[in-house]
């Protein structure tokens, strides 16, 4: 998980949000099964609106796993607070609660939630401070240096976002091994993907 610093909030967002959290919060609390759907503004779904913005402050990476390109489809809105959770309902369309993510980060996330989770646009988050890549398994290990704390909500992070899938291990094995064999005056950061490894 690469760290990142949020834009600011669109002001369509800004001037909406509260009444859409409330409507949402309403509808849910009426009928606790009810589908989302993202609210439309001025004919457009709201995560049409919001995606270009969020994907642009992580150079269209997932905000999570720090995949990329995000495949067509692939480029969901993740509410980092659950949507479906009661006590998140209000935060359904609050700007710091929405994230772009991958498919993978989506699937295993889910409703998952801990206040123990890390957030990339924390002002104090570095992949340093509580992690530590492998570049020989290619998995992301507890940074043992940081206080127990810190180890105990980079535990968490690596427990609900499954960053050490097989398959999020062989991605990352296959961006390091293209990293390296490209000539250091042709490295674009940002064509890859896992940047936090490369870096
Ligand atoms: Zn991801």
């Amino acid at each position: 998980m690469k760290s990142f610093v949020r834009h600011s909030e669109p002001d369509f967002l800004k001037q909406h949000a509260a009444r859409w959290n409330r409507q949402w919060t309403a509808l849910k609390t009426r009928n606790p099964g009810a589908q989302f759907n993202w609210y439309t503004y001025q004919g457009q779904p709201v995560n049409q609106l919001l995606a270009p913005t969020l994907e642009s402050q992580t150079q269209q990476h997932c905000s999570y796993c720090d995949a990329f390109p995000l495949r067509k489809g692939d480029n969901t809105i993740d509410h980092f607070r659950p949507k479906g959770t009661p006590r998140f309902y209000k935060q359904a369309y609050t700007w710091k609660n929405l994230y772009t993510a991958c498919g993978h980060c989506q699937n295993v996330k889910m409703e998952k939630f801990s206040e123990d989770l890390l957030s990339p646009d924390a002002a104090d988050y570095s992949f340093e401070r509580y992690f530590v890549y492998n570049y020989t398994s290619h998995e992301i290990e507890i940074n043992t240096t940081a206080s127990p704390d810190d180890q105990h909500k980079a535990t968490v992070t690596l427990r609900i976002f499954q960053f050490n899938h097989p398959a999020q291990v062989i991605s990352r094995r296959h961006s390091w091994e293209r990293w390296v064999l490209k000539p250091k005056n042709e490295r674009y950061l940002d064509d890859f993907a896992f940047r936090f490894l490369l870096m």
